[in-house]
């Protein structure tokens, strides 16, 4: 018997790495739900054709599509990373966040609850429903305080982490009065191939490859945890085997680093791999005015996963290197972003 998945967002960033994997195992079945939003590679995985796989496109908002499409395919689980997912897209424009992330995951969470009532035996005992969500709804740190773990206390600053912060509590609700089997991740910054490059490393490599300005907000002393995408889904899914129902689990790789330090490190790795000749990168570097409620530091303690008998194996210099090289391979992806011709309804829009 196939293990039936349901993926939403997987033409993300996240979702895209998530699916690649889940497909590579023929005793999978993956069922993908997305928007395509501007933020999706459609070419990555809305036409891949492997016979254990299946896009959908459709919006969590619709309640009646999603009841049909999981009366359809009967998952054993539900792995929802969809969202909108840009802190400044969210100070810009808070409704597609509202909308999405706390209207959109409501609309999922109970129709998928509606479908595993009528389950039974060990199909229903097996279920599990994994809410994906960030280390930005525990707020801002300080040099020197501890890490978050998972009892901190929310504390969100901006409308991407509010809006997270409220389908994590909207999750937790499900969980503790109708005992829907449910587990929260809350993970660190991610880094590797097909981010939309309007993050921090496609960015700051767009913005190298081009010779163009790399703008950094402050001065660049904001510090994040960064994790390779990769170990988040071997993190999610070693929680969707060993997790315990109703329980929260960050997912980090210890890896924290000042933003000035990462962009100075992309141009560095950048301009060997290239054999950049006269202005180094480094040099295209330039302070732009700080975001609003810009956090200062994020960073979250792995302890309790690491008892599941999880650890990330990826080296940040080598993930790195690797995650430039995959850019530098696929310069196609980059370039299609820009000129907007990705179906026509792209935005297109690279930050400034
Ligand atoms: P992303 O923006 O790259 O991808 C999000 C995907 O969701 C896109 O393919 C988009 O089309 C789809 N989507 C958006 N709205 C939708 C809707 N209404 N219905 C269906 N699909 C919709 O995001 P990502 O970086 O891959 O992040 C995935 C998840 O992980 C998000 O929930 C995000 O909050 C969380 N997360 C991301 C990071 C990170 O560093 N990227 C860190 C922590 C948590």
């Amino acid at each position: 018997m196939k293990k039936i998945y349901i993926v939403t967002g997987g033409s993300g960033f996240i979702g895209s790495n998530l699916v690649s994997k889940l497909i590579k195992d023929k005793n999978n079945y993956v069922v993908n739900i997305d928007k395509l939003t501007y933020a999706s590679n459609e070419d990555f995985v809305t036409h891949k054709s492997h016979s254990n796989y299946k896009f959908i496109k459709a919006d969590i908002i619709n309640d009646k599509k999603i009841k049909s499409i999981l009366a359809k395919y009967k998952p054993n689980f539900i792995i929802h990373l969809a969202a909108e997912s840009h802190v400044d897209r969210s100070i810009d424009n808070p409704k597609n966040f509202i909308s999405t992330n706390i209207l959109g995951t409501y609309n999922l969470l109970n129709e998928s609850y509606n479908y595993w009532s009528f389950l039974k035996g060990p199909k229903k005992m097996n279920f599990r429903f994994i809410m994906v969500s960030t280390d930005e709804v525990y707020g801002s740190l300080k040099t020197g305080e501890k890490k978050f773990t998972e009892n901190n206390v929310y504390s969100p600053n901006s409308p991407y982490a509010a809006s997270k912060a409220s389908a994590d509590m909207i999750s937790r609700a499900w969980f503790k009065t109708y005992k829907f089997p449910l587990i929260i991740t809350n993970t660190c910054n991610n880094y590797g191939p097909w981010q939309f490059p309007e993050k921090l490393i496609p960015l700051t490599l767009s913005k190298c490859i081009k010779k163009q300005i790399i703008p950094v907000f402050g001065k660049g002393n904001q510090i994040r945890d960064w994790i390779h995408v990769d170990d988040h889904v071997s993190g999610l899914i070693h929680i969707l085997n060993k997790g315990k129902l109703g329980e929260k689990y960050n997912i980090g790789s210890n890896n924290e680093i000042k933003n000035i330090n990462v962009v100075r490190t992309i141009c560095d790795i950048f301009d060997k791999i290239s054999q950049t000749k006269g202005k180094k990168s480094n040099k295209l570097i330039r302070f732009v005015k700080d975001r609003p409620g810009h956090d200062t530091r994020y960073a979250i303690d792995t302890s309790k996963i690491s008892k599941l008998g999880w650890k990330p194996e990826i080296n940040w210099k080598k993930g790195l290197t690797d995650t430039i090289n995959w850019y530098l391979d696929n310069t196609k992806y980059l370039k299609r972003i820009e000129e907007n011709t990705y179906s026509g309804k792209r935005l297109g829009v690279i930050k400034k």
